[in-house]
């Protein structure tokens, strides 16, 4: 296996690619005509592995299942028009009226409202602190069948007990399923600590340029699904490691829809082959960043894992290649916050994380204003919390951006 970044720039030449075009073409098309009516009737009944319709499979998606797939060292990948697309289809596809899954409480916050809809669906959900695995022990049902994690949080950066609940999920033969999105597989590959199925938003770093939406689940082959009652009797049939995968794309991508454009794909693609230059960079400048900011006497708190007082540094430094590009700050209480973020002058007020450009946003005014006041700070969420996710930008130009707006 070659390095992560050489595999990725040449993912695409894997299979012959058309008049030896370096790029995957883009190929916009609905569906695939066959000479032999026999070839047709071959590819719908599973004999051949001919395309068959663009709502669940298409070249071009096919070339980044790949390159996402060996991100992420697993046995098979499905790409999604969102990275919610991601999640709500995959626990739509697994989970049935009556099952029970335990999740983090420090999750993004359409994740929380989504898993919320479920639970009025007849999934049940139990939030609680994921940086302990014990808090997810305790919380376990008979009728629990997955649980759900992110890797760091955003905003707070929590970090999960990613070991301790894999250990866990081994042990009571749960589904585990690890959203990938703030570290990304160049930071972090959740296959390390046993994840079943890995979730990234393509949106983020693994896009890297604030161009396309996507997201995509990949199963690490960790998990046997033939002791997972949910999977319907048509998609047991061959490897076993790939059963929940086959399930997710038929009875979810299919017959739901969340499709990814071919133009995302491609855009995401490009993306995807700088990530980890991109990632050296985003999270050096968040290591400068949070040094200064925590020095400084007009900040009251800095929450980033690279930081030696946050409470999972250790964690941190034990499982990522490098503590992520996000951090979020509270000011003191002599600065308000609006006027601050106003005079930012290179730094853009935006919703966005993973994006080349470093992003801030006051988050209970935003992003988790619809919560509301108690969920927020059962999350940690001050009202003058910042958070920023960090660019590409030249440090000296974000350094001096952040010190003028706090020394104005
Ligand atoms: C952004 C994000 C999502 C959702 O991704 P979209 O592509 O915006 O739908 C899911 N999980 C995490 C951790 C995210 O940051």
């Amino acid at each position: 296996m070659r390095g992560f970044t050489t595999s990725i720039v040449h993912s695409d030449r894997l299979d012959p690619v058309e008049h030896g075009s370096l790029h995957k073409p883009i190929h916009a098309t609905v569906a695939y005509g066959y000479e032999d009516v026999q070839d047709l009737a071959d590819v719908f009944q599973g004999r051949s592995g001919g395309y068959s319709y663009g709502r669940q499979v298409n070249p071009t998606i096919s070339a980044l299942e790949t390159k996402i797939n060996r991100m992420e060292a697993g046995v098979a990948t499905v790409c999604f028009g969102t990275g919610m697309a991601a999640i709500g289809t995959l626990l739509f596809a697994l989970l049935r009226q009556g099952d029970h899954f335990v999740s983090s409480s420090f999750l993004f916050g359409n994740t929380n409202s989504l898993f919320l809809s479920f639970a009025a669906h007849g999934v049940d959900v139990t939030f609680v602190d994921a940086t302990s695995a014990d808090a997810v022990a305790s919380a376990v049902k008979p009728n629990t069948k997955l649980v759900f994690v992110e890797t760091i949080a955003n905003p707070r950066t929590q970090v999960t007990d990613l070991v301790g609940i894999g250990a866990l999920c081994r042990n009571k033969g749960l589904v585990y399923v690890v959203d990938n999105t703030m570290t990304s597989p160049y930071l972090f590959q959740p296959v390390d600590v046993e994840a079943s199925l890995v979730v990234n938003s393509l949106t983020k770093y693994i896009g890297g340029h604030g161009n396309a939406l996507g997201g995509a689940v990949t199963e690490t082959g960790k998990f046997d699904w033939r002791s997972f009652d949910n999977i319907y009797e048509t998609y047991r049939k061959g490897d076993a490691a790939k059963w929940a995968l086959t399930q997710v794309r038929k009875k979810g991508l299919r017959d739901f829809g969340p499709t990814l454009g071919p133009e995302a794909a491609h855009h995401l693609g490009i993306g995807a082959e700088t990530l980890a230059l991109r990632m050296e960079r985003q999270c050096e400048n968040a290591r400068a960043l949070t040094t200064f900011l925590a020095a400084h006497d007009r900040v009251s708190r800095v929450y980033y894992p690279g930081l030696p007082d946050h409470p999972q540094h250790g964690r941190t430094e034990a499982l990522f290649r490098h503590p992520g590009a996000l951090f979020s700050f509270e000011l003191a209480a002599d600065v308000e916050p609006f006027d601050f973020l106003n005079r930012l002058e290179v730094v853009i007020k935006s919703s966005n994380l993973g994006d080349n450009r470093t992003l801030a946003i006051p988050v209970a005014h935003t992003i988790y204003y619809e919560m509301g006041p108690e969920r927020r700070a059962s999350m940690g969420i001050a009202d003058s919390l910042i958070r920023i996710s960090t660019g590409i930008e030249d440090e000296e130009d974000l350094m001096a951006d952040f010190a003028q707006a706090l020394n104005a």
